[in-house]
């Protein structure tokens, strides 16, 4: 994409927010030489070795997906507020949680918690559908006008409760949760195909929560906690 198309993005990105802030003044090649940096250092420089979860981390924009204010930031190894109280992932975390997935092309992928949409761009990079559901309707829309402006039409946002998952398109053979429930939600479960794999941060708030990775084996379902982890929480909708 050229800077100038970048530029375009950028400003459509949050153009339905009342007040944005003018971007920093930064340039698109020290914005790429920053993200090369991350991945070297946050993300290939920890544990990540899947070299097709590196290729989409030095891939995808991270910047494009924060408010502009927040510009300067997008690459350093922390979560950043998006608005509506919520946040967009460390880094490290949408690294260690896609190669947790271990997704592959053919792979129907649903994500639940769209937020900023950065997690499920990192997963169309890897997937040729990916379904994500965010229960927020402002981050839905603006999710969306941003996938759509970087050309990920393999990506579908969907606004609501993403407890009882995308009945119409399952079974999914990956689905992650980026938001913590204090348990699994059970439509979830259903939703996973054979071989199916589930990635979940599970605990109540103010506890520690666990990354839990739940397989569908031709045995029954098995569950492992791999990492202490600290997410929004899992809410769910009046109606
Ligand atoms: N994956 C996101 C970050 C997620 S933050 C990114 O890459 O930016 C977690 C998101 O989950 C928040 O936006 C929150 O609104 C959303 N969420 C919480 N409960 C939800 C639910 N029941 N259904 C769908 N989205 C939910």
């Amino acid at each position: 994409m050229t800077p100038v198309m970048l530029r375009i993005a950028t400003s459509l990105l949050f153009a339905s927010a009342a007040i944005a802030p003018l971007p920093a003044q930064i340039s698109e090649s020290e914005l790429t030489s920053r993200r090369r940096e991350m991945v070297d250092g946050q993300i290939e420089g920890r544990d990540i070795r899947e070299r097709r979860v590196l290729d989409a981390m030095r891939k995808v924009a991270r910047h494009l997906f924060v408010p502009p204010a927040l510009i300067e930031r997008a690459y350093d190894d922390t979560p950043l507020p998006i608005g509506s109280d919520q946040t967009i992932s460390q880094p490290y975390i949408v690294a260690y949680m896609t190669e947790a997935l271990d997704v592959e092309r053919k792979h129907k992928v649903l994500e639940i918690g769209t937020g900023s949409g950065y997690q499920a761009a990192v997963l169309g990079e890897l997937a040729d559908r990916v379904y994500t559901i965010e229960i927020v309707p402002e981050l839905a829309q603006r999710a969306t006008m941003t996938l759509r402006t970087l050309g990920y039409t393999n990506v579908h946002v969907r606004a609501g409760d993403g407890f009882g998952g995308w009945p119409e398109e399952a079974p999914f053979d990956r689905i992650m949760v980026t938001a913590a429930p204090a348990e699994i939600p059970k439509p979830l479960l259903d939703q996973l195909g054979p071989q199916g794999r589930l990635v979940i941060p599970v605990g109540p708030q103010g506890a520690p929560q666990w990354l839990t990775i739940v397989d569908r084996t031709a045995k029954g379902v098995v569950q492992r906690r791999t990492l202490a982890v600290r997410f929004v929480p899992f809410t769910r909708s009046k109606d």
